[in-house]
C-alpha cells in the first residue's frame, strides 16, 4: 500500500524515525509521498528522501496556509530547488479559504504560478482544498489547465465537487475522516470509480478511529483501506490493488 500524503519529516516522528518506519513497513505500506509546505520545511523533508530513497518520494511546493506577504520570494527559493532536485510532484498547493482569507489574492496567484510548474515538468500538483472548491475547480477547468492532474488530497468537498475534479482527471484523496462516524465523505464519493481514489493519512493529522485525536501515521493506512473496502463493498485486496493502480500512474508519470 502506498501513502500518498503524510507529513513524515514532522518533529512528532522525530527522534524515533526509524523505528516509526519499521511499524509502517510492518503494517504493509511500502511507500509513503511527502508533501512540502514552505522553504523551511524543504531541509527536513530532503532528510528523510536522502535516508529512505525508495521508501519516501518528495514533493516540493508551497502550501496555501504558507502563503504569506512575503510568498513571491518563498516561491523564487523553491523554484530554484525545483531546478536542482527530482520530484514526485508539485504539493502541496491549493486554496485554504478556512483558516484566513487575508492572502485569498495571493493564494490564487501561488497556486497558479505552481501550476505551471507541474505543466512546464510534465509531473503532477497535490492539492489541498478547504473551504475553496469554487475558486478551485473555475481554476482548474481553465483551458491553459486541460492536461492538468493529480490528487486532491484529504478531499472534503460535495458530490458534484467530486464529479467534476474526477472528470477533469484528478484522483480523491481519501485518508482517516472516512472512519468518522458524522462524516458525509462518503455520500460525496459513493459515485466516484475507484479508479480515481488513493489512500493517504495527512500524518500527523487526521488519525483514523480509533486513534481519533492521536498522532497520526502511515501504518494506519490498511484501517483506511478496510473501511473504504467495506463501503464500496469490494473485497480489501480489490481496493488495494486498484488504488495502488493509481497511485502508480501517478508515479509513472514523474519518471519514478
Ligand atoms: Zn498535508
Amino acid at each position: 500500500m502506498i501513502d500518498t500524503h503524510a507529513h513524515l519529516y514532522d518533529p512528532h516522528f522525530q527522534p524515533d524515525i526509524n523505528q516509526h518506519i519499521t511499524e509502517i513497513q510492518e503494517a504493509g505500506v511500502n511507500e509513503v509521498w511527502l508533501p512540502n509546505c514552505d522553504l523551511a520545511s524543504w531541509d527536513q523533508l530532503v532528510e528523510l528522501t536522502t535516508k529512505f530513497p525508495h521508501f519516501v518520494l518528495p514533493m516540493i511546493g508551497l502550501h496555501p496556509t504558507y502563503v504569506k506577504e512575503n510568498y513571491i520570494l518563498e516561491l523564487q527559493g523553491l523554484e530554484a530547488l525545483l531546478e536542482k532536485n527530482k520530484v514526485l510532484a508539485i504539493g502541496e498547493i491549493g486554496l485554504d479559504y478556512y483558516w484566513d482569507t487575508t492572502y485569498q489574492k495571493e493564494q490564487i496567484k501561488a497556486f497558479e504560478r505552481q501550476c505551471h510548474w507541474a505543466l512546464d515538468r510534465k509531473i503532477w500538483i497535490d492539492v489541498h482544498c478547504r473551504k475553496a472548491y469554487g475558486d478551485l475547480i473555475r481554476l482548474l477547468k481553465k483551458p491553459e489547465y486541460r492536461n492538468l492532474n493529480g490528487i486532491i488530497h484529504c478531499f472534503s468537498g460535495d458530490y458534484r465537487e467530486a464529479q467534476t475534479l474526477a472528470s477533469l482527471g484528478f484522483k480523491l484523496g481519501v485518508g482517516g475522516v472516512i472512519t468518522y462516524k458524522n462524516t458525509t465523505l462518503f455520500e460525496a464519493i459513493k459515485d466516484i470509480p475507484l479508479t480515481s481514489i488513493v489512500l493517504e493519512t495527512d500524518s500527523p493529522y487526521l488519525s483514523p478511529v480509533p486513534f481519533r485525536g492521536k498522532p497520526n501515521s502511515p501504518k494506519f493506512i490498511p484501517i483506511i483501506a478496510q473501511k473504504l473496502a467495506d463501503l464500496y463493498q469490494v473485497p480489501l485486496s480489490d481496493l488495494i490493488e486498484i488504488t495502488n493502480q493509481n497511485a502508480q500512474i501517478l508515479k509513472t508519470m514523474s519518471g519514478y
